[in-house]
């Protein structure tokens, strides 16, 4: 198959760099619902062409790519569009997984959060979770810093630290965010386990 010059010379289109547009290219913005998918339109002029075009993207879940919907959309406070599915609530917002990770604690954050709330120790946390106590003092004295618990030791020589109101709200939000995931949900049936057999030896 042969292109005819006159369609070559305009396939790729001569701004086809498909850099950002500038704040001011954008025409117009609108962002839509349709009842089959959440579609965000946009359009931008093109200076050099002085044409204006027209942009369509469906919108995605940032997590599952499920294309979204007007009943199954919600906005990540920290941004991005995600599916109902893949939303954890934080302070009665909407959050996503990869925001979760970022801006309220990781997995060792949830796994020291949860020691301490049950007053394992450092040495019995390790051997719960499998993880070196130098990261779990680096994720203790993070977590610390972001106000999620008060000062104190990790068991055996120091006091417990105690969990904060935010602390409490930070850990609710990462165990619905993690409880699926095949190492966390193996350390808290260890926890469990660890926590009856201590309240039965007592
Ligand atoms: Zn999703
Ligand atoms: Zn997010």
């Amino acid at each position: 198959m042969t292109f005819d010059e006159s369609e070559r010379s305009d396939f790729p289109p001569p701004n086809w760099i498909d850099k950002e547009p500038k704040e001011e290219e954008i025409a117009r913005e609108t962002r839509g619902f349709t009842t089959e998918s959440l579609e965000e339109t946009r359009s931008i002029f093109d200076p050099g062409r002085n044409t204006v075009r027209s942009e369509t993207r469906v919108g995605i879940c940032s997590f599952c790519l499920k294309v979204l919907d007007e009943r199954n959309s919600l906005q990540c406070y920290y941004g991005g569009q995600i599916c109902a599915k893949c939303s954890f609530s934080y302070n009665g917002r909407p959050v996503c997984r990869m925001h979760v990770e970022t801006n309220i604690g990781d997995k060792v954050d949830a796994i020291v959060l949860s020691g301490i709330s049950a007053k394992i120790n450092k040495e019995e946390l390790k051997k719960l979770s499998g993880i070196p106590i130098d990261v779990l003092e680096a994720a203790k004295i993070r977590l610390l810093s972001r106000r999620c618990i008060t000062s104190g030791g990790f068991g055996l020589l120091g006091k417990f630290p105690k969990l904060t109101p935010k602390g409490i709200e930070c850990l609710n939000t990462m165990r619905t965010a993690y409880e699926n995931d095949l190492d966390f949900s193996l350390f808290l049936d260890r926890l469990r386990r660890f926590n009856s057999v201590g309240s039965a030896a007592q």
